[in-house]
């Protein structure tokens, strides 16, 4: 047995146990620290909930608050009485996950893209044709931080940045503006601008509720763009009807 394992010995222990993937589900993200340790921690258990305090004696009981059942992610999520969780639910309904569903499904690789849009990262790469440096108060990266990510398409709108989660377009940058106090000034009802925190500094709650604001803009971002092609389609049958009339 021993002769055996030491002509393999530092061979990858993903190649004698087939389950786990050579690379963690995060290589291929770049969140910060903070939010891939997040993620890990609720992915784990390991975090600020009964069910988890209670393993570590902080708690004497691992029931909710609330008494109904022991206070894991999926109560907390799904059932607890103690909070309300409609948008949280249609968002879900929104992005096609399928019920019933838990926090282990939602937090799987299948979901990641749900992440990938709100990481900072991700944001400074899509500035392809920026005309400011790393001196100027607007580089990149002072951009991405404050969430904003390029929409340029060429030579015509160099500049034109859009806020991934209030969706508010700005150009006409100066080298001198600060990314942060213009989005404050053009939008102060972002929630990512209410927070004023960096991705990193981000605490779990504050982080849900930036997916669950994400989820719900995009949802009535669809519903107006529906409105609008419904309002088309009936003035188009409106017109129809009046001609025969006539
Ligand atoms: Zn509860
Ligand atoms: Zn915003």
């Amino acid at each position: 047995m021993w002769r055996s394992s030491s002509q393999t010995k530092g061979r990858y222990y993903s190649t004698i146990q087939v389950d786990i993937p050579p690379k963690p589900w995060f290589t291929n993200l770049t969140f910060g620290k903070a939010t891939t340790s997040t993620l890990i921690r609720m992915r784990l258990g390991h975090a600020s909930i009964p069910l988890h305090l209670a393993r570590l004696n902080l708690l004497p009981s691992d029931i909710c608050e609330c008494g109904n059942d022991v206070g894991d992610f999926n109560h907390i999520f799904f059932a607890c009485p103690r909070y309300d969780r409609s948008a949280f639910f249609s968002s879900l309904l929104y992005i096609k996950i399928p019920f019933p569903t838990s926090i282990s499904v939602l937090l799987s690789n299948i979901n990641i893209n749900v992440y990938r849009i709100l990481a900072e990262d991700e944001r400074v790469k899509t500035f392809k044709y920026w005309p400011y440096n790393d001196n100027n108060k607007c580089n990149i990266r002072n951009m991405a931080e404050a969430g904003f990510y390029s929409v340029a398409t060429g030579d015509n709108d160099v500049d034109a940045v859009k806020c991934f989660l209030c969706g508010k377009e700005l150009d006409g940058w100066e080298p001198e503006d600060d990314p942060w106090a213009e989005h404050k000034s053009h939008a102060a009802y972002c929630a990512f601008v209410q927070l004023n925190k960096r991705e990193d500094d981000l605490l779990l709650p504050e982080y849900l509720s930036i997916i669950l604001q994400y989820m719900k803009n995009e949802i009535r971002n669809n519903q107006e763009i529906a409105t609008q092609l419904i309002d088309k389609k009936a003035k188009e049958v409106w017109r129809k009807i009046h001609k025969l009339r006539k």
